[in-house]
């Protein structure tokens, strides 16, 4: 990758599953460290699990819980397997493959002891699940770092329980990023110092007492960011299995196309939307600390991939750019002829949401007050709808709201358009696509951000709506 300012820079390259996943994709993770490495003395590697194994670790804790074993042995199996034939393809030294292995089993040898123990309790406590869950990291560090060496390039692992001091939340913890920050400067200076790549665990952190704690499904890029501020670091480079942001799924249309720059607030509405190209915490720390982020193809490294910065060219202004969506919602309407204390009963909603643990990623009110609707995920409607009964108890009662209406299923489409409010001329060009396309509007919501206008419309049109949209895309 070119564009290279001077080799005092700090890079932290961040590999996802499929990137480290397979012999062939960890060669070319392999050949990209050793590179990178050359024109860039002070780096870091971050790196998820093998692809797939996360989801593998998790489904055995569940899986235990509800007394069946069978899953967890049957991932100490696949898992053996995955690492050791990584193993023997990477590492030549006789010593050195033995005492890998080892650890490999001595690793999965816990899971097997914990998945046991989580069995006979007959429960699976969020702690022990991030024990669980973060296996995979821990154990693609270990190979990955051996692979490293044996290409010739020092390198040592890192299990980041070391480095990200979290909270008590496990499953979605938050850094300390004062002690974060003291850690890996500790922990990581030495080692670049001593001329090695520390290969680093993504997903995880530990409490201040130790224990295990993890970022969230997708995390490894948050580690990825947490370290980069960690350690001051330059950029942050996001080696994954497509080619940067894209204008649309490709799977959906195949003629979506890599966006060459995209401003930090158009990915976070797309990370937010749906667009699986970025962990969305991970984009905040390196937007306050000056960090550049860049997302590029771990199989196609010769190609430049999307850059994040933090303004976007004004020439872009009123251009469409990305068309998203996030699926399987469906919007209750809640409504009421005399729902006059709008804010009372939002309050009263929004307390009922937050005790139980519903996120919604919109609200659309009519201006008369008399009625709002939320999209919500399908399969919270039950419990969504159990909570606006509670809460509105006695309005309902009162016969000031006077119903609560579940829709057909619909979905959550994101256009992206920079400057939205000064040139709303895509907003004009999304309205007649859809009417010329016969597709109905079933919400919308506009104005909360600049760069990003959601539609929601029945799910049946979401492909038809997105290859018209996708169209205006020059
Ligand atoms: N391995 C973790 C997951 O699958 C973290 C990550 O891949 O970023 O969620
Ligand atoms: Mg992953």
């Amino acid at each position: 990758m070119e564009n290279v300012q001077s080799p005092q820079h700090t890079i932290v390259m961040k590999f996802g599953g499929t990137s480290v996943g397979s012999y062939e994709s960890m060669k070319s993770a392999v050949q990209l460290i050793v590179d990178t490495k050359q024109r860039y003395p002070n780096l870091v590697v971050v790196t998820s699990a093998i692809s797939g194994a996360t989801n593998r670790l998790i489904q055995s804790a569940v899986d235990a819980a509800n007394g069946d074993i069978a899953t967890a042995e049957k991932t100490v199996h696949e898992l053996t397997e995955r690492h050791h034939k990584l193993i023997d393809k990477f590492v030549d030294d006789p010593n050195q493959w033995l005492e890998l292995k080892m650890q490999i089993n001595r690793l999965l040898n816990d899971f097997s002891g914990l998945c046991n123990a989580i069995r006979i309790l007959g429960e699976l406590s969020p702690r022990a699940l991030d024990a669980v869950s973060s296996l995979g990291e821990r154990l693609a560090v270990r190979v990955l770092s051996a692979a490293v060496n044996a290409a010739g390039c020092p390198s040592t692992y890192v299990e980041s329980s070391q480095l990200i001091i979290t909270d008590e939340v496990f499953q979605n913890a938050l850094p300390n990023m004062a002690r974060t920050e003291a850690r890996c400067k500790k922990v990581l200076v030495p080692i670049l110092g001593a001329g090695k790549v520390p290969i680093v665990t993504g997903f995880m952190g530990a409490t201040e007492a130790g224990a295990i704690t993890t970022l969230g499904r997708g995390g490894s890029d948050y580690s990825a960011s947490i370290v980069a501020v960690g350690l001051g670091a330059d950029e942050v480079w996001i080696w994954t299995d497509v080619t940067g942001v894209m204008t649309t799924d490709p799977r959906i249309i195949p003629e979506a196309r890599t966006i060459p720059i995209l401003s930090f607030n158009e990915v976070s509405e797309m990370a937010f939307y749906g667009a699986k190209v970025l962990h969305p915490r991970s984009i905040r720390p390196c937007v306050e600390n000056g960090i550049r982020m860049r997302i590029c193809n771990t199989f196609h490294p010769e190609l430049v991939g999307t850059i994040l910065v933090n303004d976007v060219d004004p020439a872009d202004e009123g251009k469409i750019k990305a068309v998203t969506s996030s699926n399987d919602y469906q919007l209750v309407t809640v409504s009421g002829s005399s729902m006059d204390g709008v804010m009372e009963i939002s309050s009263k909603i929004f307390a009922g949401f937050s005790q139980n643990g519903i996120t919604i990623p919109m609200v659309i009110e009519s201006s008369s007050e008399q009625s709002f609707c939320i999209p919500v995920p399908v399969k919270e409607v039950g419990k969504v709808r159990g909570v606006l009964e509670t809460a509105l108890e006695s309005e309902i009662r009162r016969g000031d709201i006077q119903s609560i209406e579940v829709s057909d299923p619909v979905d959550i489409l994101t256009v992206i358009s920079s400057g939205l409010k000064k040139n709303p001329t895509a907003i004009a060009k999304v309205f007649a696509i859809l009417v010329e396309n016969g597709i109905r509007l079933r919400a919308m919501s506009y104005g909360a951000s600049d760069v990003s206008l959601n539609l929601i419309v029945n799910s049946q049109d979401t492909k038809k709506a997105i290859r018209a949209i996708h169209k205006q895309i020059s």
